[in-house]
C-alpha cells in the first residue's frame, strides 16, 4: 500500500490560461495545461481531485510577523500608545493565560488567515506548543518564537532553561513547525540575554525574530545606553545574519539598512499596526530596496492590528509608502506583490523549510502551499491582476487555500468553523471577566 498523497485541481486560471496543478505529498510536480493527467510517482497514491471552477490561481500569502493568540485582545486597549498599551491592557491579561487559551487564539486567527489567503506566519508568543498545536490541527505552517525577556523574578540560568524547554517541546511537532530564538526587543532584554540568544540560534540552527526600531524613544533610548543605533548594537552583538528577521525597522535610518543589507537580515514591516499605536513614522521601504534588504509583510498581533487580512496590509503598506515619500512610484505593484507572498525575503517564505525554491511559489518543486482566487470577485473582475490584488482586493477574494497540498478552505468554507467562534468567546470571556 502507498503511502503517497496527490492533490490534483482542474480548470485554474493562471496567467489566462486555464491549468491543471498536480502536487504529490505536499510538493507541486506539475503546473500547466496537461498537468492534471500527469501520472505521478508511487503506486496508487491517495488522490484528492478537486474542480477550481475557473477561479484564478495565485502564490499565497506568508505573514512575516504577528503574535496570533492575540486575536482574543482585539477590541481591547484600542486608543491606548504602545507602551500605556503594552503595560495597562497587554500584560496584566497575558499574565492570566492558560494553554487553552493560547489554543483557541491561535486557531481564530489561523481560521482568519486561512480564510484570507495566509498559508503560514511568523509568530512570537507565550505557550508555544499550545500555538503549534493549533497550528498543526488548522493545517498552516509556523515558525514559532517562545519569547525571551529579562525575567526580574527568576534566574538567568532558570529562564534559559525554561525557554530551551519550550524549544525542545516545539522540536517535537512535525514539519509544518519550527522553532525560533525571538528576544522581544532590545527595551526588554539586555545585552547578556541578546549575547545568550546568539549563542542559542546558533548552536540549535534556528533563526532569531526581534522586533527592532519600533518607536523613535527605543532609538534614542539605545544610542544614549550603548552609543549606537538599534541595528549597530544587533551587529556588534553578531545577531544580524541571513536567519534574523527584525520586525518593524520604522526608525532604521540609511546606514543601519546598509548594514542589515550587507548581513543578509530581513526587516518585516508591519504598517497598519505602527499606524494604530501611532509610533509616527514609516519603514523606509525605498531606502532599504536601494540597500537591497530583504522585506516582508506582517500584520503584527490582533491586539494592535485589529486584523489578520495581509491583503488589506498589503494595500496601507503600499499607500503609506507612496504617501510617506510623495512618490507615486515609492513602490512598483509587482515589488508590494512579491513581498506579501514572502518572495522578497527567502527567510520568511521557506518557513523554517531552507532550500525549497522561495522566489516562485508556483513551481515545480515548490511546496504545495497556494490559493484559488474567486473568479466572480467584483474587485478582480477587470483590468490588471496585480493591481487588484494589491489595491482593490481583500481576504473575501480568496475562495480555496491549500496548504501543503491539502485544501483547507474550499469554497470559503473551513472545517470547524463554529466550534472555533464558540470556543475562543469563552476564552476571550474568561481572560477579560
Ligand atoms: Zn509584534
Amino acid at each position: 500500500m502507498s503511502g503517497h498523497r496527490r492533490l490534483i485541481v482542474k480548470n485554474a486560471v493562471l496567467d489566462g490560461e486555464v491549468v491543471s496543478l498536480t502536487a504529490l505529498d505536499g510538493l507541486i510536480t506539475a503546473i500547466g495545461p496537461e498537468a492534471g493527467s500527469a501520472s505521478s510517482p508511487g503506486d496508487a497514491p491517495a488522490t484528492e481531485t478537486f474542480n477550481a471552477g475557473g477561479g484564478i490561481l495565485s502564490p499565497s500569502l506568508v505573514n512575516g510577523h504577528t503574535h496570533a493568540a492575540m486575536t482574543l485582545f482585539r477590541g481591547h486597549g484600542d486608543d491606548l500608545p504602545l507602551m500605556r498599551w503594552l503595560q495597562e491592557a497587554i500584560w496584566p491579561v497575558e499574565a492570566k493565560l492558560e494553554p487553552e487559551d493560547v489554543y483557541w487564539g491561535t486557531r481564530l486567527a489561523c481560521l482568519e488567515m486561512i480564510r484570507s489567503g495566509t498559508t503560514g506566519f511568523w509568530d512570537m508568543y507565550w505557550q508555544s506548543a499550545s500555538t503549534a498545536r493549533a497550528v498543526e490541527d488548522a493545517g498552516l505552517r509556523a515558525v514559532i518564537g517562545p519569547p525571551l525577556f529579562d525575567a526580574p523574578d527568576k534566574t538567568f540560568e532558570e529562564r534559559n532553561s525554561e525557554l530551551e524547554g519550550w524549544l525542545d517541546e516545539l522540536a517535537g511537532f512535525g514539519g509544518h513547525i519550527s522553532g525560533a530564538v525571538a528576544p522581544h526587543a532590545i527595551y526588554t532584554v539586555g545585552t547578556a540575554s541578546l549575547e545568550y540568544a546568539v549563542g542559542l540560534a546558533e548552536e540549535r540552527g534556528l533563526p532569531i525574530h526581534i522586533h527592532l526600531s519600533e518607536t523613535e524613544g527605543e532609538v534614542d533610548d539605545c544610542v544614549a545606553t550603548h552609543g549606537m543605533r538599534p541595528a549597530a548594537y544587533l551587529d556588534s552583538l553578531d545577531m544580524l545574519t541571513p536567519k534574523t528577521t527584525l520586525a518593524h525597522g520604522v526608525w532604521l535610518d540609511r546606514e543601519e539598512l546598509e548594514l542589515i543589507a550587507d548581513r543578509g537580515a530581513t526587516v518585516t514591516t508591519n504598517p497598519v499596526a505602527n499606524m494604530k499605536l501611532a509610533v509616527d513614522g514609516v519603514f523606509p521601504y525605498p531606502d532599504a530596496a536601494r540597500a537591497g534588504v530583504p522585506v516582508a509583510l506582517g500584520t503584527d498581533g490582533a491586539g494592535s492590528n485589529n486584523s489578520l487580512d495581509l491583503l488589506t496590509d498589503l494595500k496601507v503598506f503600499a499607500l503609506a509608502q507612496r504617501h510617506n515619500a510623495a512618490d507615486a512610484e515609492a513602490i512598483p505593484m509587482s515589488e508590494a506583490w512579491a513581498i506579501a507572498t514572502g518572495q522578497r525575503s527567502e527567510l520568511i517564505r521557506s518557513l523554517g523549510r531552507p532550500g525549497l525554491p522561495a522566489s516562485d511559489p508556483l513551481t515545480v518543486g515548490a511546496p504545495a502551499d497556494f490559493t484559488v482566487l474567486d473568479p466572480k470577485a467584483p474587485e478582480l473582475s477587470v483590468g490588471d491582476l496585480t493591481s487588484a490584488l494589491v489595491y482593490a482586493a481583500s481576504g473575501t477574494v480568496v475562495k480555496d487555500t491549500v496548504v501543503d497540498g491539502k485544501v483547507l478552505m474550499r469554497n470559503r468554507q473551513v472545517e470547524g468553523h463554529e466550534e472555533i467562534l464558540t470556543r475562543a468567546r469563552e476564552r476571550a470571556a474568561r481572560l477579560f471577566s
